[in-house]
Parts: structure tokens; C-alpha cells; sequence
């Protein structure tokens, strides 16, 4: 089934029809036709597996898709087209360009926690470039995976984009077939596995991972506004988003009032009671659920702490004086459950942070500009936000993922389309001027040598180009003007004297 799939998408491929700008129009279009006239199917199948009010759906995963495939349907014809680019004086006279093309049949592996955007926002840029795309959803959101099974094929092409529902085996079966992309979206230990997999046939991959998000409040900033940010990024989704900040580290002169901002938010936000507010989530499931609340052992409760394993509810939580071995420090939360770790200083925060694998997204609360620079400069992460959370995720002009742990490759926007493209180099000669190439034939001498050299490295812009011959035209017809003038006075002259 995984392997037929496979095969009669590359079949489907080779036909070539996924290359015309005009075909992947059709099927963007088709694709923003689905998420608009099954929003309530979507919003009922999200409910169903994580508990995702219809406002947040809109706010997480409905938004960034919609405006995805518009910014694709605007920016299509540029992104596809040639891309002229600077040249040597060797190559002056001709074309040189990079031309973005479909890498093939690639595997789009999605996880649980955004279960339509993880697939679709993927989707959109394999699709914009041109590409075929076998689509794995996560099993874990049973209904939203059979709710994209049932409406891809009605909307897209199915042949070119079919969908394998399936858990860990059917996985495994798919990446023993060959593909031309693999983008995973998961966690680390499964991203190890599609990695080894992909070295079988020298697959390039995407590997969009988590880990522990560090949040670094300092002692000069709004602490009121910061903490409401950061409550709000923290416990959206039941705290199951992959870049929702895992801890904080501030000082222990603020950590009270962080405290006290925090439980005055989550009032603000869900209630006196969170359980039945209806825009608090669930985790996914018991083995999460379990998974969190064990984490929570040995440590100190400041907020919240509560738990209800039949709902799988765990309420929000905050965590005082954690120490930095416990461990609850040791693994990515993904859980409604925020740590606040006490270090002296700032220089503290940033050794703290680089002692550890690289973050998929790091944030800054400060409002000290040399606080902000030196965190920027000194340490490393996927993205960055400074005094807000998330936000960065939103814009599609940044490129989104990780580094080092938390994963490899990027995409949102032209980064996608640029993610599922191979950018060939084209040098287009002609076979003229053969005279400029004896620099480079034998037999060679220190003459040749030197002038090969000078028309190697001599660069000439694309850009800069055009103008030098805009000006040469313009000088060559002055000078044309100017004997044409000369020429009529000496005959007028001649004609009167
Ligand atoms: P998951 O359980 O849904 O797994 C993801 C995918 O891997 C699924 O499609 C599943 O079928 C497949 N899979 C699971 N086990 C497998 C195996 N043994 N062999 C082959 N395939 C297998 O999701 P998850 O891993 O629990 O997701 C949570 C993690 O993902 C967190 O670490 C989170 O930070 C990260 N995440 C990252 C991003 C991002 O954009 N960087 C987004 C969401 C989640």
C-alpha cells in the first residue's frame, strides 16, 4: 500500500505536469478552496484529538495556512522564474542564472500537536515547487489524519499528492522507499531514525525538532507585560507546542513577582478554574499525561499543580527554585508545566543556555538594548523573539527551524518553496568568440596564466551590467548626435561660402 502509493506518485511525476507554473496555481488554489469550505469538518476533527477551541484553530493553524498559500499564489511566478546572477568577465557575454526546480517525490511526515499545519504548511511549499508529495500525518491525531485522508484527494490531484494514514510500521515501510525529500516534523529520537533512513538512497532531509526553549526574563523590563506574554505562549495547546518556552531563567530578586504575574494572568485568561475554561486544552493523551506529571516530581509547586487523569487534564502550573540537574531540566516538557530556574546574572543565563543543545527557539524579555545584543550575539537557537513569544513562527519571511538538536533545514514562505527546490546553476554559452578562450588552452604560459586570472576573478554584476551598456548606448548615440551636427554645419558651411 505504502510502496504503490510511492510508485504511482512518481509515476504521476514523471508525467510532468507539476511543472507548469499554471498546474501548481490550480492545485494551491484547490488546496485554500479545502481549508475554506471544511473549516468546520477541520474544527470538529480538531476538537475531537486535542481539544483545540475553533478560535484557536483560526489563530494557530487556520490563519498561517491561508496566508501561506496566498503569499505562494502572489509570489509564484517570481519565485519560479530564472534568477540572473553575477558573472565573471570570462562569461560576460553569457546567460548565467539559477533556475529553481521540483526535487521529485518527497515525504511529508507530520506530528500531532498542529496536526493540519504541520502537513499543509509543508504541503503548500512542496506543491508551489512543483514537487509530488506523499503525506504521512501523525497517527496520534486519529481524526484530523482520516478527515485529510478523506478531503486531499477531493481537492488535489490524487495521484501527485496521496495520503498514508498508518502508526509506527506504516512509517517505517514509507521510509524504506525512496524519495527525493524527506521533511519530518517530530521529535529527536524518530528524527534519528528517518535520518538513518534517508542515508540509504542519500535523501536530503528536514528535520523540524523541539527541545527545551529557554525564556530569559531580566530584571529590567516590564515584568507585568512579560509574564502575560509569556503565559499565553507557554499554556496555549496545553503547553504542546514545539516552541512554547520550556523554562525561564531570571534572578531571584523578580522570581516572586514573576510568580504573582503569572497566577494573575492565568485568572485573566482561563478562570478561577482552568478546567472549565473552554479555551484550555488536554494533553493528547495518557502516556503524555503521565509523561508531564511525572517530571513534576520532587520539585516545588508555586501555581497550580492540579491534575485529572480521566481528562487528561493537568492544570497550569509554575515551578519555583528548580535546579538546574533536576528533572524536570532534562527533557523537553511539552506540557503545561514552566520551570523558573534562579541564575545570578546575565552572564549566568547565557552559559546556562550554551551548556545545553541548541534551541529550537530562544526568548529575551529586556528592555535593555545591550541585554538583547548580548544574548543575540553570545548564544544560539533556531529563532529568536525579543519580549514576546512565538510571534517569530508568524512571519513568513523568517526562516522557521532549528539547529543542531532541534533540527535541520527551514521553510514558511520562500524558504519552503526554496526548501523543496534544487537550485541548478545554468551557465547558457554561445559558440562564438572562441578568441577569449585561448586564455585557458595549452599550451599554457605565465602570459595566459595571468590573463586567465584576470578574466577568472574579475566580477561583473548582473545588475550594474545593464547600466554600463545603458550608458554605452547613450555615449555611442551622443557621439553619433554629435558628428550628425558637425557633418551639417561643415556642409552648410560649405554650401554658403
Ligand atoms: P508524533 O508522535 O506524532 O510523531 C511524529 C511522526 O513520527 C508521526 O507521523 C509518527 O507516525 C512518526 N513516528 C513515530 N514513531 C516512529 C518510529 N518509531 N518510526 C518511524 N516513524 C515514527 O509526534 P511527536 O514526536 O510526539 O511530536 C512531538 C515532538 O515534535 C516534540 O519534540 C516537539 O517539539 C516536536 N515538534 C516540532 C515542531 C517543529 O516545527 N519544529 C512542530 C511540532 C512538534
Amino acid at each position: 500500500m505504502e510502496k504503490q502509493a510511492v510508485q504511482r506518485a512518481r509515476a504521476a511525476f514523471l508525467t510532468g505536469r507539476t511543472k507548469s507554473l499554471k498546474f501548481r496555481t490550480m492545485q494551491l488554489k484547490a488546496l485554500q478552496r479545502m481549508i475554506r469550505e471544511k473549516e468546520q469538518e477541520i474544527s470538529d476533527a480538531l476538537k475531537l484529538d486535542i481539544g483545540r477551541s475553533q478560535f484557536d484553530m483560526h489563530l494557530f493553524e487556520m490563519i498561517g495556512i491561508d496566508s501561506e498559500i496566498k503569499l505562494a499564489l502572489e509570489e509564484l511566478p517570481k519565485w519560479t522564474a530564472p534568477h540572473a546572477v553575477e558573472k565573471t568577465l570570462l562569461t560576460v557575454m553569457d546567460q548565467v542564472y539559477i533556475r529553481s526546480e521540483p526535487l521529485g517525490v518527497v515525504l511529508i511526515i507530520g506530528a500531532w500537536n498542529y496536526p493540519v499545519a504541520l502537513i499543509l504548511q509543508p504541503l503548500i511549499g512542496a506543491i508551489a515547487a512543483g514537487n509530488a508529495a506523499v503525506i504521512k500525518p501523525s497517527e496520534v491525531s486519529a481524526h484530523t489524519a482520516t478527515l485529510l485522508e478523506l478531503l486531499l484527494p477531493l481537492y488535489l490531484d490524487r495521484e501527485l499528492y496521496p495520503v498514508v494514514n498508518g502508526g509506527v510500521p506504516e512509517t517505517q515501510e514509507l521510509l524504506k522507499q525512496r524519495f527525493d525529500h524527506i521533511f519530518y516534523t517530530g521529535n529527536c529520537t524518530v528524527g534519528r531514525l528517518v535520518m538513518e533512513a534517508a542515508s540509504r538512497y542519500l535523501t536530503p532531509i528536514t528535520l523540524e525538532l523541539g527541545g527545551k526553549s529557554p525564556c530569559y526574563i531580566d530584571k529590567n523590563c516590564d515584568i507585568h507585560v512579560a509574564c502575560r506574554r509569556i503565559t499565553w505562549g507557554k499554556f496555549v495547546n496545553c503547553g504542546q507546542t514545539c516552541i512554547a518556552p520550556d523554562y525561564v531563567l531570571c534572578e531571584s530578586s523578580i522570581q516572586h513577582q514573576v510568580v504573582e504575574e503569572i497566577r494573575l494572568t492565568l485568572q485573566e485568561f482561563y478562570g478561577e478554574d482552568p478546567k472549565l475554561s473552554p479555551d484550555y486544552g488536554r494533553m493528547i493523551n495518557k502516556r503524555h499525561f503521565h509523561r508531564v506529571m511525572a517530571l513534576m516530581e520532587g520539585t516545588t509547586v508555586a501555581v497550580g499543580g492540579e491534575s485529572d487523569e480521566e481528562s487528561r487534564y493537568i492544570a497550569p502550573t509554575v515551578l519555583v527554585n528548580v535546579a538546574p540537574h533536576s528533572r524536570v531540566m532534562q527533557e523537553e516538557i511539552f506540557g503545561p508545566v514552566l520551570p523558573l530556574v534562579c541564575v545570578q546574572s546575565l552572564d549566568e543565563a547565557i552559559d546556562f543556555i550554551n551548556q545545553r543543545e541548541k534551541p529550537l527557539a530562544l526568548y529575551i524579555f529586556s528592555e535593555k538594548q545591550k541585554v538583547i545584543n548580548r544574548m543575540i550575539r553570545e548564544t544560539s537557537s533556531g529563532g529568536v523573539t525579543v519580549n514576546d513569544v512565538l510571534l517569530h513562527f508568524t512571519i513568513e519571511s523568517l526562516p522557521f527551524g532549528g539547529v543542531g538538536q532541534s533540527g535541520m533545514g527551514s521553510y514558511h514562505g520562500k524558504h519552503s518553496f526554496d526548501q523543496f527546490s534544487h537550485r541548478r546553476g545554468c551557465l547558457v554559452k554561445s559558440l562564438t568568440m572562441e578568441g577569449m578562450n585561448n586564455v585557458r588552452y595549452p599550451p599554457m604560459n605565465a602570459d595566459k596564466l595571468h590573463k586567465a586570472r584576470f578574466f577568472m576573478q574579475k566580477r561583473v554584476r548582473t545588475k550594474n551590467l545593464g547600466w554600463t551598456l545603458l550608458i554605452l548606448l547613450v555615449s555611442l548615440l551622443a557621439l553619433a548626435l554629435l558628428i550628425a551636427l558637425v557633418v551639417v554645419i561643415l556642409k552648410v558651411h560649405t554650401f554658403f561660402y
